[in-house]
């Protein structure tokens, strides 16, 4: 089963992946993390055999705030540097992630993941709007082509495995064929007064009248030691997160993150943790539903650092 929202290409020539030669600009998102390492050593790999000039690579990080690791902004500054890419920096306007939870008085979960939409969707669609008006000014004609290539792998969560590794970000507004076809299934349901089947509506991606973009994931397929051994190969530097014991980077207490990696990460950053207690205690709503961060701290107070397997998230 497709993830809802992606869109599919129907033609046999997509199945080998995207033509990068063929994109205005390609985006890679990098978090300072093991995988987008990994995926832009791949993806400049593939873009140098194509032929495709590196001023076309923008590299993004969508800034969290405090809830990062230290020194991640600046070692995914290091990352796009190390290839001569540009590297842009974008954030929600206002409060950072932290303050944001303590506004809202709740934190994310799995079902309502406002945090990866106010916090990192949100923010690089407005960077590929300024990166179509950029080149429309330097005189490109018609819908700006941009790939968004980003590390996600199959082996980390089920609803990560469901994502096809190439697909067109599709939505009402893209004139595209692909989404025409769904516009009018959906059209002809609406007349019918029956619902529309999912898998065929037009998705509420980042396509739309001046931009057609699609999404590559392309280590999807890739295993852990595949990701470790491209990082070595490609001479990027790790974040120390790592090598203290933490089995991913994103934020350092995920909401989808696994109990040992969260009382890791407490003994880490005691201080970010006990911020993420008093949030607990002023709203009433607990970091995780069957665990507080309260919970957390006492536990890694009282706990040795021990083998901590990677979360699904
Ligand atoms: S790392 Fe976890 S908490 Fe942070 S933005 Fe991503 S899903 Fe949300």
């Amino acid at each position: 089963m497709v993830s809802r929202g992606q869109i599919a290409f129907d033609l046999p020539e997509f199945d080998d992946g995207p033509d990068l030669a063929s994109y205005r600009w390609i985006l890679a998102n990098i978090s300072g993390g093991k995988d987008s390492a990994a995926m832009l050593y791949e993806l400049v790999r593939q873009a140098d055999a194509a032929g495709v000039p590196r001023d076309r690579i923008v590299c993004v990080h969508a800034a969290l705030g405090r809830a990062e690791w230290e020194g991640t902004r600046e070692l995914a500054a290091e990352h796009a540097a190390a290839y001569g890419l540009r590297f842009e920096v974008v954030a929600r306007t206002g409060a950072d992630l932290v303050d944001r939870i303590a506004e809202r008085g709740m934190f994310p979960d799995a079902s309502n993941r406002w945090c990866t939409s106010d916090f990192k969707r949100g923010p690089v669609r407005r960077l590929m709007t300024s990166l179509v008006r950029e080149a429309q000014d330097g005189g490109h004609l018609g819908r700006v082509r941009l790939l968004n290539v980003m590390g996600l792998r199959a082996d980390e969560s089920p609803a990560r495995r469901r994502l096809l590794a190439f697909s067109h970000d599709g939505a009402l507004t893209c004139p595209c064929q692909n989404c025409m076809l769904r516009r009018a299934a959906l059209e002809s349901a609406e007349r019918r007064g029956v619902p529309c089947p999912k898998d065929k509506k037009p998705g509420h991606g980042a396509s739309n009248t001046v931009r057609h973009v699609d999404t590559w994931h392309p280590v999807h397929a890739w295993s852990t030691d595949d990701v470790w051994s491209a990082v070595a190969r490609s001479g990027l530097r790790p974040h120390p997160a790592y090598a203290a014991g933490m089995p991913r980077l994103s934020c350092s207490f995920c909401v989808l993150a696994s109990r040992p990696a969260l009382i890791r990460a407490a003994q880490l950053r005691p201080a970010l943790a006990a911020e993420y207690a008093a949030i607990e205690a002023k709203t009433g709503h607990r970091f995780q539903n069957d665990l507080s961060m309260a919970e957390i701290i006492a536990e890694a107070e009282r706990t040795k650092v021990a083998t901590i397997p990677c979360w699904e998230g």
